[in-house]
């Protein structure tokens, strides 16, 4: 175990019984003449290190032997990945990501199609994108726009999209097949009536009728004879069945609403559709929220009753984000009432917002493989997620001087000097940029707050005085080792003449100051305001940048 785990984690791949035979065979060669039963303990245990993540496997492998871990500890930090899946074949698998346009994607979205999509892109295959729109109430037009945005965006790998509500006629025909083979009815009890029945494990008459009456108030339902809360198709399952949740749920009904792209009137429920179109779909796994795992048991009766095989499923933890806003229904009612400034708000949880703030789809898709298919619920940990958006922005990022609440201030003494300060100090390749001081430069007092002596960044010392009202800076030298010496912090500035002004938004409050011309260019681009943070530069309008904060 240890030895194939060794060579697991070092080489971020389940190896071959021979390769790891042959190693423990050279190692031990009193083993030999027992090749044959190793060969077979290994088969198993290779078996077991398969359906490890590759993280599970360097935690297992440094509980059974640290030692072998040790070395290759930086490497370990690195690994990441999910377990492996079973019944996987040579063609890959066919998975989906399937959202209701119910509004724009946000995170919990995210975490769903980024787990599917680590799968195709490690078995190769098809990533199908299904638009679960069968509920005419929950889908306006401008939906379908968001969500595309936001799919393209994520940068998944989908390969084709259907909507589901081009797809009724054939859950109508299934439908149909359905009633014809015993395993649906239509059911015209009041609901609550037939609450109380199938609480009390009793059927309701309608389950006794036959195959022609259900098919002939089905041909009813679909002609609009119903209105709406009077009939609902019902799958026949077990009324005694332990889980209430179970018992004869509905896989139709009918909905007067307008649906945007289509006419009906009798709606699929969606363990019916989603069943036929994962079967259809040749979808072969399926990952999803644990919140659907009853949705899994109802749907397993459908299956069964067609003599389909069910994909195979895992059911990921629930995962609660803090600090955000996520329900559509207060997001639109934000936006309705102006609390909020649209869906990308930035005290929202929606990928636009995220994306206002400066994260990269890639920081989102590391935080969500990190967090795994794994079924603990969890608490999103927007540090790690600023972690990962940190590790990707930081070495190409340019960096400006911000000054917030900035005063003029005059330096006594001082020479006129252009400062040199590098675009990237990772890069010396980008070069540098300009800063120039004839006489005045622009400060935060709080920086001057305290201090004898602060260094400006590039520029020169400078010792500070404050009269009880005013500070004022006398010219102190360019060493920067009598900074140190000083401990003079090291503080941003800017020129006299020829800032933009800016102001940096984030969720915690807004803040005013001015930034390094540079800027101008800077449009839609992460940068680094040096000393504040990471942040995206949204719009420059003339001499303005509006800015918004993503983290330190
Ligand atoms: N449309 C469903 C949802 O967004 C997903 C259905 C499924 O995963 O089967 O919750």
């Amino acid at each position: 175990m240890i030895h194939a785990l060794h060579n697991a984690v070092t080489h971020n791949s389940v190896p071959k019984a021979g390769t790891v035979l042959g190693m423990l065979m050279g190692k031990h060669p009193e083993f030999r003449p027992q090749a044959k039963e190793m060969s077979a303990i290994l088969n198993e245990v290779l078996i077991e290190v398969e359906a490890l993540s590759p993280e599970e496997r360097a935690e297992k492998l440094f509980e059974l032997a640290p030692e072998m871990l040790s070395e290759k500890k930086e490497k370990k930090e690195k690994i990441r990945g999910l377990r492996a899946l079973k019944n996987v074949d040579e063609k890959g698998v066919v998975m989906r990501f399937a959202p209701n346009p119910s509004g724009p994607l946000h995170l919990g979205h995210a975490r769903a199609a980024y787990l599917n999509d680590y799968y195709i892109r490690q078995y190769g295959g098809r990533y199908v994108l299904r638009i679960e729109d069968t509920d005419p109430r929950r889908v306006e037009p401008e939906n379908y726009e968001l969500l595309l945005d936001d799919i393209k965006w994520l940068g998944i790998n989908i390969t084709e999209t259907v909507y589901q509500s081009d797809r009724f006629d054939i859950y109508y025909e299934y439908g149909r097949k359905l009633i014809e083979i015993g395993g649906a009815y239509i059911c015209t009890c009041d609901s609550e009536v037939f609450r109380d029945l199938k609480n009390s494990k009793k059927t309701c008459p309608c389950r006794d009728q036959s195959v022609e009456e259900n098919l002939q108030l089905w041909e009813k339902m679909l002609n609009g004879d119903f209105p709406e809360g009077t009939v609902t198709v019902r799958v026949k399952t077990e009324i005694d069945h332990p889980d209430p949740a179970m018992r004869d749920f509905s896989i139709f009904r009918v909905v007067d609403h307008p649906h945007p792209k289509i006419d009906a009137k009798v709606y699929p429920m969606m363990n019916l559709s989603v069943v036929i179109d994962d079967h259809l779909l040749g979808i072969t796994h399926v990952i999803r929220g644990k919140d659907h795992i009853a949705n899994t048991r109802r749907q397993r009766y459908i299956y069964d009753y067609f003599g389909w095989n069910p994909p195979e499923y895992h059911h990921y933890g629930r995962m609660s984000i803090g600090d955000v806003v996520l329900s559509t229904t207060a997001i639109k009612e934000g936006i309705k009432s102006g609390a909020y400034t649209g869906w990308d708000d930035i005290h929202l949880g929606t990928l636009k917002a995220i994306a206002r703030r400066g994260i990269l789809p890639e920081a989102v898709r590391n935080s969500m493989i990190d967090i795994g298919v794994g079924q603990t619920d969890i608490k999103f940990s927007w540090e790690n997620l600023f972690a990962e958006n940190k590790a990707i922005v930081d070495p190409v990022s340019n960096r400006y001087f911000f000054v917030e609440n900035p005063v003029k201030c005059r330096v006594a003494g001082a020479p006129d000097m252009t400062a040199k300060a590098l675009l990237n100090p990772n890069d010396e390749s980008k070069g540098a940029r300009e800063l120039v001081f004839k006489q005045e430069l622009f400060v935060s007092e709080s920086d001057l707050k305290g201090c004898s002596m602060v260094r400006f960044k590039d520029l020169f010392n400078a010792e500070v005085s404050y009269d009880g009202s005013e500070y004022s800076l006398k010219y102190a030298g360019g060493l920067l080792e009598d900074a140190r010496k000083n401990k003079a912090p090291i503080i941003q500035w800017l020129p006299a003449k020829d800032n933009l002004r800016c102001t940096l938004l984030s969720p915690e409050g807004n803040c005013e100051g001015l930034c390094e011309r540079g800027v101008l260019l800077e449009e839609n681009n992460v940068v680094q305001f040096e000393r504040v943070g990471f942040a995206r530069i949204d719009s420059v309008k003339g001499e303005n940048v509006t800015a918004y904060f993503a983290h330190h």
